[in-house]
């Protein structure tokens, strides 16, 4: 018998959200790709985004050049963090729509890379059993 959550989280109500366990991945419709990812400059080098000189750059005037290329949706300018731009549906911009995987797995962000140990509840994650496009 399948031990996958029954019901799907909602993932803007934390108490919804399901223990999490490697295999879930599996069979969710990577629903964590959906919430907003905030970034920092190493990210974005890491990604691929921008070059090693982007250090150095006013992160300001480089907010306004990824926000040009669709690439950030927001700027939070006294943390000098930046949030990735999201689809129409949601999902993260670097997530393949059919099969629903990182479209830049190895370069992922830190934010990424530490869910759910990290994130709005801690060791859990908003399962939704994976729909069929
Ligand atoms: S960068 Fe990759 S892992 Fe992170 S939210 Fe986007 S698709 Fe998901």
């Amino acid at each position: 018998m399948s031990d996958l959550p029954r019901h799907d989280a909602d993932p803007d109500n934390t108490l919804t959200w399901v223990k999490y366990r490697a295999r879930l991945c599996r069979h969710c419709d990577a629903v964590c790709c959906t919430l907003p990812v905030e970034v920092k400059v190493c990210d974005l080098i890491g990604m691929g985004l921008v070059n090693d000189f982007s250090r150095d750059e006013e992160p300001r005037l480089l907010a306004r050049q990824l926000a040009k290329r669709g690439l950030i949706e927001h700027f939070h300018a006294r943390s000098a963090t930046f949030t990735l731009s999201r689809r129409a549906d949601g999902s993260c911009i670097f997530l393949d729509q059919v099969e629903r995987r990182c479209t830049i797995y190895a370069g992922r962000p830190a934010t990424c890379r530490n869910h759910p140990t990290i994130g709005p509840r801690p060791g859990y994650c908003p399962f939704r059993h994976r729909r069929q496009r």
